[in-house]
Formats: C-alpha cells, structure tokens, sequence
C-alpha cells in the first residue's frame, strides 16, 4: 500500500485528521513545506527577482533570488525553502552576509538588521547545484534535460505540488504569492528561454551567453513560474478580447511551425469561449503565450507549456468516449482553463486543489457547450463519470502540503454541472463563474471561500451538497418507490441534512422539481409508475419496495 492509498483508507474509516496525522507519520518536513510557519507568518512576499543559468553539461544549476517583502511583526529569522540536492551558498541583506542553518529543504535565516513592523526589506539568497530530474513530468516533476538532435539541450521546468523550491529558493507556500517578478534566464548564445510574462530584454553577455529578462506584472504563484530553454521559433498576433488587446504569442520547435501555425488556431476559440463564461482573461499585462515542451503540458502562468503531439482529445484519446472530447485539444483548452481557476484564483492549500481542477475539469464541458451546444456540452461531461473513482474524499489534508483524491477532476466536474442543474438559470450560472473570477481576482483563497461565494450568490444552501461531493466519497442515492399513495421519495446515501433539489419526469409528464430530504415524502401520481431522474444530476436513483 503506498502512501496515497494509505491516506485515502484513512479517511474513509472517519479517523481523525490529528490521529491520521500520527498514524501515517506526516514528518516534520511536510509540516514544514505545507504549513504558514512562524518564519514565514511575520513577512509579505512582495516581489521576486529569480536569476538562473542552467548548465547543460552537467545538469546544474546556479543563481540567486532576491526576495523583497514587507515586515507584518517583527522577526529575526525567515524561512525560505530550497530542495536537495540544492543548496543556498550565500545569504545577503544590505550588503552583510547572514548565518543560516539548513532543516530538510528548509533553510532558516538569521536577520542582523532589526525587522520593524511596516518596513520594506529585501535578501538576495544565493544557490547552485544538480537539482532534481524530472521522472514522470509534470506529475513527478523537476528539470528535464532533453538533447533536441540539433546538439543542443531543451531544458524545461514542471513542479505543481513537489514545488518551485525544487529548482529555485522560494516562500514555497501557495497562501503568499509576489506582486510582481522579473526572471533572467541565462542561455547559450543560440538559445532562447521562454518565461511568465513578457519580454523585457535580451542582454548579450560577451561570453557567448545571452539573457532573457522576464517581467511578470501580475501576482504569480510558485509552481506557475517557469524556465523553457530550447531553439525557439515563434509568432505573434493580437486577441481582441473583453480588456481589449491582448499580446498572444506562441512558441514552437522548428520541425513544428507548420503543424503549430495550424493546430493552435484553437487559442483564440478558446479564449473567446472563456472570457465568455469566466470573465477577461486573467492577465492582459502579461500576454498569453503556448509554449511547446517535451512533456505533455501545464498551467504556467501566462506561458501555458503544451506537449499534446499537436493531436486532438487528450493524447488523440476521447476521455468521455463520447466523441466530442475529439473536437479540441485537451491541453489548449484544459491548460489554458487554469488561467482563471489556478491562476488567478489559487487555492491557500493543495488540499483545496479542487478550486484549480474541479472547474477546469469543468471548463472543458463549457468549451464543448460554446461551440456545440447545450447536449454536447452535457453529454461531455457525463461521459467523463466513468473515470470517477469515488474511493476518497476530493478534498486532502490540510497543512502538509496532501491533495486531496484525483475525482478532484471528473467527479468535480459532474459536481458543479450538478449544482448548475440546481442553480437552473444559465445566465445566472455563469455570472457566478465570472463573479469568481472577479470577486477573487489574483487572490489565493480557501476552498470554503468559493463554496460560500457559490450559495450566496446562486440564493441556495449548497453547503450540504458541496459536503457530499468533496468531503465525502458517497454518491446520493434517490430512493423512491410507487404505492397507493403516490410517488414516494427520499435521499439515501447521503451527509446528514442533503436536501438537494433534483429534476425528474414522472410518467409521460413534463420535467419537474421534487425536493426530497432524508425523511420519505409523497406526491399524488396521476398516470403512469414510472421515474426518470435528469442524468444531468450525479445521483443515482433506485427503487424500493420497502417504504
Ligand atoms: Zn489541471
């Protein structure tokens, strides 16, 4: 049993989070990585200022990271994260060199100058070594050294979860993001490194090195950052979207210009089904640039990384056997999904992952819906229900850096077509999924902020039904039965106090709404025994002879 399925038992046999905290031995170190500790409570990120050159070579890495921020309460030591085999060589504050000492992949700074409370203050922490290859990118992730058959090495970072301490020295806590950030990427001279955001400089160094100068100018978290090295060709155009114009770049290997000039006139679709249903792409100032790479892609911010073979579906495969996950590319639409649901809203804690994976799961239905209807749309998602495991809750572990189950996805996904179906006014539907967007706009948020922000503005108690279908593995059984009295009717399977709305068809009738709760209820039926609940709903319906 590996320690995923162990967890995930652990949770379906009710224990406690503390006594499951025991049992399965969270060390030291993931409380570390995963908690807001008090070495890092006293300060607020503010800026970044990350300058690496990878060395192809031997597969190093060296460079340093200023980091600005601003005091809260007082403190003399700082917590920043590097992982091994990485080390910090050197720490700097106003030009004096610190003492540090290292605990896992964490390393605590002792501050000389006295930290007060208001203050803008900033370190440059300096670093080198072979970090982490990448097995299994982007799930198992790190760097990824790739000879290109050209004599050259693509190089490309991935890092969700493991995290950016992995190739760079960080605040490696997803609660706290920077304002603003430049990365500088050395390179050989032939060399072109595709970063987030846009494109200060390119600086010749006289040594047969360049470097690109990146500006972000938006809040970014960790994992989104992102260094792409290869022999780059590119092409530029403009979207006009709801902000107005926006930069769209794209940056392929040269064997591929052809097939990419084709293939990605998928982006601006996707954009315009998107900011339909989610409101202006996040992040105007920093343009939105595919950048291909040699694994299969992921949501870096403003530089969404692509490697789906320029195929359709995920792979070439239909993930909902139903033939309209065929119609696009999973990866431009999925990935780019995670601009408005990862990257501008970004979960506090990974085990609220399902805030990034649950409505972009989600976005793919909407995808499909703006460009083939209402049905197909439906039809989409409910295909995907195959892939639902319902062996553990889709929400993790807090404050050890544990997500939750991977039906964080589809069963996410089938979740919040179902709560449409609740909500049953479409405009209204999607001025909460573009309310998100704005109300949480560039902020990192607790998963119970958006589940609150969904009841209240959809004027329906979801709370319950949100503790089903995150917190729980169950799936809402309606049980019903026809007897002399009528139709009878209850939800079994269920939290306690689920009283979801469903639309059924009694008979040849019209569809209709029945409200039942845990307590059986009755109505009068005229013709026909027979129920058919919305497949639209993810419930399941069976009927008893029992009541
Ligand atoms: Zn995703």
């Amino acid at each position: 049993m590996n320690l995923r399925q162990s967890v995930f038992c652990a949770i379906l046999s009710a224990i406690s989070v503390s006594g499951f905290a025991q049992e399965h031995k969270f060390t030291r170190a993931d409380t570390l990585r995963g908690s807001i500790t008090p070495e890092r409570a006293w300060w607020d990120l503010t800026y970044y200022h990350l300058k690496v050159k990878p060395n192809a070579q031997d597969s190093t890495l060296s460079g340093s990271t200023t980091i600005i921020y601003k005091v809260l309460q007082p403190n003399q030591r700082i917590q920043v994260d590097l992982q091994q085999p990485l080390l910090i060589s050197k720490v700097i504050q106003d030009g004096e060199s610190l003492e540090f000492k290292r605990d896992g992949n964490a390393f605590f700074i002792d501050l000389k100058k006295k930290q007060e409370t208001g203050k803008a203050e900033s370190i440059e922490v300096f670093y080198s070594g072979k970090p982490r290859l990448a097995k299994n990118p982007p799930w198992d992730g790190g760097v990824q050294w790739i000879p290109d058959g050209q004599g050259n090495t693509i190089i490309s970072t991935s890092c969700q979860g493991l995290g950016s301490s992995v190739w760079w020295p960080c605040k490696d806590h997803m609660y706290d993001e920077p304002d603003s950030m430049q990365i500088s990427i050395t390179v050989p001279q032939k060399m072109t490194d595709i970063s987030n955001g846009k494109l200060l400089s390119v600086v010749e160094n006289g040594d047969n090195t360049r470097t690109f100068n990146w500006v972000v100018k938006n809040p970014i978290n960790n994992y989104g950052v992102n260094m792409n090295v290869a022999n780059y060709v590119s092409w530029d155009e403009t979207y006009k979207g709801e902000k107005g114009d926006l930069p769209v770049s794209y940056y392929v290997l040269p064997k591929n210009l052809d097939k990419a000039k084709e293939h990605f006139k998928q982006v601006p679709m996707m954009l315009k089904a998107f900011e339909h249903w989610f409101g202006p792409y996040p992040f105007y100032e920093d343009g939105y640039k595919l950048v291909e790479v040699p694994y299969l892609g992921m949501e870096h911010q403003s530089s969404v990384t692509y490697g789906n073979e320029y195929k359709m579906g995920y792979r070439g495969r239909d993930l909902s056997n139903t033939g309209w996950g065929l119609k696009w590319d999973f990866i431009i639409i999925h990935e780019s999904g995670h601009e408005w649901f990862a990257n501008n809203i970004t979960y506090k804690d990974v085990a609220d992952m399902w805030v990034h994976e649950s409505f972009t799961n989600y976005s793919e239905n909407l995808y499909t819906e703006y460009y083939f209807g209402k049905k197909a749309g439906s039809e989409y998602v409910i295909g995907t229900r195959k892939l639902i495991e319902n062996k553990a809750p889709i929400v993790g572990i807090y404050g050890v850096n544990q997500e939750g189950s991977k039906d964080m996805y589809y069963k996410g996904g089938n979740m919040l077509h179902t709560i449409r179906q609740v909500v049953n006014d479409d405009e209204k539907w999607r001025q909460i999924l573009r309310g998100l967007n704005k109300t949480f706009y560039h902020q990192t948020v607790d998963g119970s902020q958006i589940e609150a922000y969904v009841s209240k503005e959809s004027g329906k108690d979801l709370t319950k039904v949100f503790d089903q279908y995150l917190r729980d593995t169950r799936i809402p059984v309606l049980e019903y039965s026809f007897g002399g009295k009528g139709l009878q009717y209850r939800w079994t399977n269920v939290v306690a106090g689920f009283e979801m709305p469903v639309r059924v068809q009694i008979g040849a009738g019209k569809e209709e709404f029945i409200y039942p709760t845990s307590e059986w209820k009755t109505i009068k039926v005229k013709s026909e025994k027979r129920l058919t609940v919305d497949p639209n709903f993810y419930v399941e319906a069976r009927e008893s002879k029992t009541s």
